[in-house]
């Protein structure tokens, strides 16, 4: 029974009604990809950069950031991956960053917020990662965007690290598609207006549900307010995928929840269309979609 659900995962998901969802893995490094595949990953939905960046002293080199997006995009193509810009800050500090100290860490200056400080360690890895695209199929992600000013900010930077590659002679996917991760509630409210500005939308309900609920999500006292299945986060995620489906775009998911098999029908029930999940997930979520 396992054989075959492994076997049957190599395949495509169809629901009944015959639309595709798309189930890709979401990976913290080149060393998560041969499970990944194995377990029948269509793709990386997810790409946490930030583990490049933890437990070391200083900044990991552009050289070594490209080969690491490079061997995942290789081994992926033509399935698309989502690179992830840098997420740290709030619970994840690195010592070779001058983070002044917050009294709230999870509303502080993280992930965007952060690299928009640090623009320098923000182009390297732009560079890194458009420098790897032509290797295979990246698209880029950026995490916790709140405001379209931000994510105007940031297509700025990128157009600059474009120009500087095309300066250079330097090859990249000219045509690399940009999108924003959806873990801040202002950001699913005003989905409809972001939409303008970005490719794709992925849903980070592990971030949505703790600024939804205003519970820290590694507070053990607060697990009680964990609640990625109820109406508000639901009632944000079918925002966001219709404002996405509206201008022709799509909606992923790649909080916990995308893997959960008691939401997984109801996500495909709102219309999601693509689930990012632990790989050891993936052969049930299929199973799962194709009995809808
Ligand atoms: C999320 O917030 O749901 C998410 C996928 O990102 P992370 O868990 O890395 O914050
Ligand atoms: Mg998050």
């Amino acid at each position: 029974e396992e054989k075959l659900l492994k076997e049957k995962a190599k395949e495509f998901a169809y629901t009944k009604s015959g639309k595709r969802i798309e189930v890709v893995a979401n990976i913290g490094s080149p060393k998560d990809v041969d499970n990944a595949l194995v377990m029948g990953a269509e793709g990386v939905g997810l790409y946490r950069t930030e583990f490049l960046f933890l437990d070391r002293d200083t900044p990991p080199t552009e050289e070594e950031q490209f080969e690491a997006y490079k061997i995942v995009a290789e081994r992926f193509k033509p399935h698309p991956v989502i690179i992830r810009t840098l997420d740290i800050g709030g619970d994840k500090q690195i010592p070779y960053l001058n983070f002044e100290h917050e009294l709230n860490p999870f509303l502080g200056v993280r992930a965007i917020r952060l690299c928009l400080k640090e623009i320098e360690l923000f182009k390297t890895q732009l560079r890194a990662i458009l420098r790897a695209s032509v290797y295979g199929n990246i698209l880029i992600m950026y995490p916790m965007i709140a405001i379209k000013d931000e994510i105007i900010e940031v297509n700025k930077i990128l157009s600059e690290v474009k120009e500087e590659l095309r300066g250079k002679n330097i090859p990249f996917d000219e045509n690399i598609k940009v999108g924003i991760m959806v873990e801040i509630p202002s950001a699913a409210l005003n989905a409809e207006e972001l939409v303008d500005y970005v490719d794709f939308f992925s849903i980070g309900t592990n971030d949505l549900t703790q600024y939804t609920f205003a519970s820290d999500r590694t507070n053990e006292n607060l697990s009680y307010l964990y609640r990625p299945l109820d109406k508000p986060i639901l009632k944000l995620i079918k925002l966001t995928v219709d404002a996405s489906h509206t201008k022709g775009k799509w909606t992923g998911v790649c909080g916990e929840l995308a893997g959960d098999p008691q939401a997984i029908p109801i996500l495909v029930n709102l219309g999601v269309d693509e689930l990012s999940m632990s790989p050891s997930k993936i052969p049930e979520a299929k199973k799962i979609i194709r009995s809808m």
